[in-house]
């Protein structure tokens, strides 16, 4: 097989050769989630030629998102970009021969299993331990390997999750922890080298498995980039384990919440308010008397302060401006009527 110009130098390295370097082309990738963890591994997988990526996130480009989200420009943030079309945007421009599919939705119990067909392998870039879960459960499930990573301040974790091969995330973590009991980035802050080290072992774990050359047993990253440390501790299976070895899906069988609040954000996401596409530019035209509105292609915001309010157009609201979910609904009730 000859060696590609484009990808010589790693197909230089041994470990993938040509060979390792056409499974990477013909791979399918789901990126859970598009920012500090998902937008730079993105980044490296497209850079590295795997052939297919789908790119699924609920929010928007900000401007505090730049200092570690390297696919991200300044523009985007200005704009009010979706993360996941801009996130398609800039790889389509890094490399032309990945194909990009965007999604705007926040993964949950009514898409994940569309999201996951045709999929070889997922990237968990959530930024919230539920939806992790969910993902280990739908994984489980279904048969898909999936990629756990997590930054925090500057600790780093990441391991593989093989179904019917390794443990599961439910075997490492059996329980959601309470609400509060797990440091956040809004409360701990975070440094770029830990999203970077985060999605660069990510990136490996990735590689490694896309050319059949994963670990062969169930390892689990740690990694601190203000210490400057790493270590790798094996996980075993649990016998008990309710995802793994008992096949209760708990967290498939869970009722979506109406209203969430976005940790540390000052912010609540009210979900499926809409049986339908809402129409953004009549409903511009009704909210013009309560503040100043903008409309694109995927998103409406009104702007009243205190409160900034985004409409989706997959039927979710993110109210700005408040940690309260009724406050967010009223508020949701009283200026867009449903
Ligand atoms: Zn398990």
């Amino acid at each position: 097989m000859n060696i590609d110009a484009r990808y010589s130098r790693q197909e230089l390295f041994s470990p993938i050769g040509p060979e390792g370097q056409a499974r990477i082309r013909a791979a399918r990738v789901l990126i859970a989630g598009c920012g500090g963890l998902g937008s730079n591994s993105a980044n490296v997988l497209a850079r590295a030629g795997v052939g297919f990526l789908r790119i699924v996130d609920r929010d928007l480009v900000e401007l505090t998102n730049l200092e570690r989200q390297l696919l991200f420009e300044e523009s985007d943030a200005r704009d009010g970009a979706p993360k996941a079309v801009a996130a398609a945007r800039h790889l389509a421009a890094i490399n032309s021969e990945v194909r990009v599919e965007s999604v705007v939705a926040d993964i949950g119990t009514d898409n994940i299993f569309d999201l996951l067909q045709g999929i070889d392998l997922v990237l968990d870039g959530f930024d919230n331990l539920q939806a992790r879960y969910l993902l280990n459960d739908a994984c489980t499930k279904h048969n898909v390997p999936w990629i756990y990573a997590s930054c925090v301040s500057a600790t780093v974790m990441a391991g593989l999750f093989v179904p019917g091969k390794t443990a599961c995330f439910r075997c490492l973590h059996r329980d959601l922890p309470e609400p509060g009991a797990v440091r956040t980035c809004d409360m701990a802050g975070i440094i770029a080298p830990a999203a970077l080290v985060a999605a660069s072992i990510q990136a490996s774990i990735a590689l490694r498995f896309l050319t059949g050359k994963a670990l062969p047993e169930t390892s689990l990253i740690v990694a601190d980039a203000w210490d400057l440390s790493l270590d790798r501790i094996v996980v075993s299976r649990d016998e008990n384990c309710p995802c793994c070895a008992l096949k209760q899906f708990d967290f498939l069988n869970m009722a979506g919440q109406q209203a969430i609040t976005l940790c540390g954000r000052n912010a609540v996401q009210v979900r499926a308010v809409f049986e339908r596409r809402p129409d953004f530019k009549a409903l511009a035209g009704r909210l013009g008397a309560v503040g100043a509105v903008r409309v694109n292609d995927h998103l409406l915001r009104l702007d009243a302060p205190p409160y900034e309010l985004t409409l989706f157009e997959d039927g979710r609201v993110i109210v700005k401006g408040t940690p309260d979910p009724k406050l967010a609904r009223s508020l949701v009730a009283r200026w867009v009527g449903v």
